[in-house]
């Protein structure tokens, strides 16, 4: 046996398989990447489920020319530059994988113009060592990035895409999941050329509320008791639903750490806790919360799409999230459910 380095598509292509599962996660990858660049307006247009097109256009710092190949290239990132860094997360990116990995197993270009520069240049990636090739364009401040053809040239994966409906759902429930933690930008999902959701961006409670409404529905909101709590460098807030207001699925399920969406086995333990007397047994309670916590008590380096994190006080922040959760439902009447400020 001979040992040889894969080219670069083939490595590309590897990584792929643990950030790229199908086209909600490249849309999930995109608009954070938007949103890490101070975008306050984010379109996603999406074709065929996003199998034939996903396009999402910000109005964000955009790339400037000179870095539009590197950030085509693998562990090229802007994010972070050392391990002091790494540990202090606060942006939603920093693998500096997600653009080298899309454009491994789709057809990807990238176009973007900075304020400062005088006009917008595109790239995309091609052949078997990613070479790039860079040429001018025309853009608005902001960046555009247009992936088509998702797994075109890996066949095996493309088998594994669902429905057009169902891989449609995934990504509006991702755009959900996103336009929860930002409020102040607004978001416009379009499928096969028609508008399906916008958000507005929400500055005020009563926008926020409206959002919350649009996402999880005017009932929840009507049932839900406002949080917001903070102790000893943990700060918890949201909504969470009256135990009458439960769910046959875990459907309405929204936890984020530090404005990053999670799926973490450890809060949704300690909110599922709370509620354990509350609930009719195989239902769900509802809720949208937020945890916030100095950046270096938890490291969101442990899953490549970053769906878990890891507490370096594990057992600290579930008995926090336990007991905030567990007091709001037992005074349910002495908390204020008013909508109308905060
Ligand atoms: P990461 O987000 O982990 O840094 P990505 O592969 O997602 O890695 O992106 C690589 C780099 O490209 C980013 O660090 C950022 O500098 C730049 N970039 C990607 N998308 C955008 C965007 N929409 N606007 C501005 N810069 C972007
Ligand atoms: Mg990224």
């Amino acid at each position: 046996m001979t040992i040889a380095i894969l080219p670069a598509r083939l490595a590309n292509q590897i990584a792929a398989g643990e950030v790229v599962e199908r086209p909600a996660s490249v849309v999930k990858e995109l608009v954070e990447n938007s949103i890490d660049a101070g975008a306050s307006t984010i379109k996603i247009d999406i074709e065929k489920g996003g199998a034939k097109r996903i396009r999402i256009t910000d109005n964000g710092q955009g790339i400037a020319q000179a870095e539009l190949a590197l950030a085509l290239s693998r562990h090229a990132t802007s994010k972070i530059k050392d391990l002091d860094d790494l540990e202090a997360i606060s942006s939603l990116g920093f693998r500096g994988e997600a653009l080298a990995s899309i454009s491994s197993v789709a057809r990807l270009t990238l176009t973007s113009k900075p304020a400062a520069q005088a006009s917008a240049w595109q790239a995309s990636a091609e052949g078997r060592d990613m070479a790039v090739s860079v040429k001018p364009a025309a853009h608005p401040d902001g960046t555009t990035i247009d992936v088509s053809d998702l797994f075109f040239n890996t066949p095996a994966r493309r088998k594994f895409l669902r429905t057009e409906k169902t891989e449609f759902n995934h990504i509006e429930e991702v755009i959900k999941r996103i336009a929860l933690a930002h409020f102040e930008i607004s978001f416009v999902l379009s499928h096969n050329h028609k508008v399906v959701k916008q958000y507005r961006a929400a500055n005020t409670s009563a926008q926020r509320s409206k959002r919350i409404a649009q996402v999880c529905g005017q009932k929840f909101i009507d049932h839900a008791l406002e949080i917001d709590c903070q102790h000893d460098g943990l700060h918890l807030y949201g909504w969470i639903a009256q135990p009458s207001f439960y769910r046959a699925q875990n459907d309405l399920c929204y936890s984020y750490v530090n404005e990053r969406m999670m799926r973490d086995k450890l809060i949704n333990h300690a909110i599922r806790q709370a509620y354990a007397d509350l609930l009719p047994s195989d239902s769900y309670p509802a809720f949208v919360l937020f945890l916030k916590l100095d950046f270096r008590e938890v490291d969101v380096n442990v899953h490549p799409a970053k769906h878990e994190v890891r507490f370096h006080q594990g057992r600290y922040v579930h008995d926090f999230i336990y007991s905030v959760c567990h007091r709001a439902l037992k005074n349910e009447l002495a908390i204020n459910i008013d909508h109308g400020t905060g």
